[in-house]
């Protein structure tokens, strides 16, 4: 038997990818390495499913900061209000949540993944789960897709859907890089990203900080002159390897690449508390709360200014005891504990590793894919969509609406292929 359409991978985008393709008419056979579909997209979003982000295109592709530009033709296709409608025509309500994350209203990504599943039923996706795949035979006008058991699958077109290397325990385990350099592709240099910070300072290994929370404040990668690479706004947590949190996990990406670009073991990341104030504002409001009540500690006058924990820790940084009274205490002193306020720096030396990032990095090079159809400029009939490509997004739901999208656009693609061979 010969399928039209060969889906490689169950997550988002193969999903994605064999719905379409068979609503196109097509004879499609998914296949996935594991015995449940659609693992990663059930824990996304903290385990509710981050189907999409609602906001418009133009900052949807700034949130995704790995080639977002290369997506607006599959947006021009199939972009978060397809994916919003799409769901609710299957019965799933949504709700947006903060920054523009759409959710289930069931918080159920259970309910998501079993939609998705329930659709290839309905249209006879034939699917074969337990069956991982060893490697692709291309050739001129079927590909054979070659299973680990020996068994071969023939099909006019096969959709690469197998995602990047993160988490390799959801599946994902980076098998699909190798067919992709078998048809002649180019796979860019991959690299962790949404993925928390390391450091070794002495305070981070001591664990002085570990579990502290600080919202809303700035953090940002400095160059090795000083100047601000990157910040995000947005919480973070200090564990007891370094920084967590979604603005560290924002900031990660720019800290792999400017650790490879000055070739250095260290950059500097700066945490600023007050974004909303320079020094000489913070450093104001600290000498007013202070001579307000002349004779109180100023662990007590300045207590609520930032979580109590982190201001004991910087009032030690800047050597001052946390009993002296204002009477006691120079200028110059609150000086640096207002410059500590908006600029803490803090040596980072790195990320944890790619399978704990929620990212993949890199991936199979865009300059060889056809941005409206998701279609190799090297090798007729195959297609690639979703984390194997070199995209990558923020969390927040962009990644799996790329996903989606790449995903749509390939079995469309796919599907219309399949009929000219
Ligand atoms: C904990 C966590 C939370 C996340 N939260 C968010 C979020 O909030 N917002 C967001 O946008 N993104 C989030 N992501 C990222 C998002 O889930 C992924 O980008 C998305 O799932 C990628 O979809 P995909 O279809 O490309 O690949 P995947 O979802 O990785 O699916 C790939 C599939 O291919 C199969 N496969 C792999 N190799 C083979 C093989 N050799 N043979 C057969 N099958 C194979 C795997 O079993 C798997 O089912 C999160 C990721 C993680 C890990």
């Amino acid at each position: 038997m010969i399928y039209d359409v060969a889906i490689i991978g169950g997550g988002p985008s193969g999903l994605m990818a064999a719905i379409t393709a068979s609503q196109n008419g097509a004879n499609c056979i998914l296949i996935d390495k594991g015995n449940k579909l659609g693992r990663k997209l059930a824990i996304s979003g903290g385990g509710r499913c981050n189907v999409t982000n609602v906001l418009p295109d133009e900052e949807l592709i700034d949130h995704i900061p790995g080639n977002g530009r290369f997506l607006y033709s599959a947006f021009s296709i199939f972009n978060n209000q397809s994916i919003i409608q799409f769901f609710e025509s299957l019965g799933v309500a949504l709700k947006e949540e903060d920054k523009g994350r759409m959710f289930p209203v069931s918080n159920s990504a259970k309910e998501v993944v079993q939609v998705l599943l329930n659709q290839l039923d309905k249209l006879n996706v034939t699917t074969k789960k337990d069956s991982p795949v060893k490697t692709i035979h291309y050739g001129d006008s079927t590909h054979t897709v070659t299973l680990n058991t020996g068994e071969n699958i023939i099909a006019r077109t096969v959709i690469i859907a197998v995602g990047g290397k993160s988490v390799p325990q959801t599946g994902s385990t980076g098998d699909g890089y190798a067919w992709a350099k078998k048809a002649g592709h180019t796979v860019t240099d991959l690299y962790p990203t949404e993925v928390p910070l390391t450091s070794k300072e002495p305070f981070i290994k001591e664990r002085v900080l570990q579990g502290l929370s600080l919202r809303d404040i700035v953090i940002s990668v400095l160059n090795p002159k000083g100047k601000t690479i990157k910040s995000h706004r947005w919480d973070i947590i200090f564990t007891h390897q370094g920084i967590s949190g979604p603005a560290a996990l924002r900031l990660s990406q720019f800290v792999v690449k400017a650790l490879k670009k000055f070739k250095t073991k260290e950059v500097t990341v700066t945490i600023d508390s007050f974004p909303n104030e320079n020094e000489e504002q913070v450093f104001q409001k600290l000498m007013k709360l202070a001579k307000d009540s002349p004779k109180r500690a100023i662990k007590t006058v300045w207590k609520g200014i930032v979580p109590e924990r982190y201001l004991h820790f910087l009032l030690e940084k800047a050597g001052i005891p946390l009993d002296q009274t204002y009477a006691h205490l120079p200028n110059q002193d609150v000086r640096n504990v207002a410059k500590l306020l908006k600029a803490f720096p803090i040596q980072v030396n790195g990320t944890l590793s790619i399978e704990k990032a929620f990212i993949t990095g890199g991936g199979v090079s865009l300059k060889e894919i056809v941005p409206n159809t998701m279609g190799s400029k090297i090798m007729p009939g195959l297609y690639f969509c979703g984390e194997v490509l070199d995209i990558h997004g923020y969390t927040g739901g962009f990644n799996i609406t790329a996903a989606f999208s790449t995903g749509h656009v390939a079995g469309k693609s796919a599907a219309e292929y399949s009929t000219t061979v």
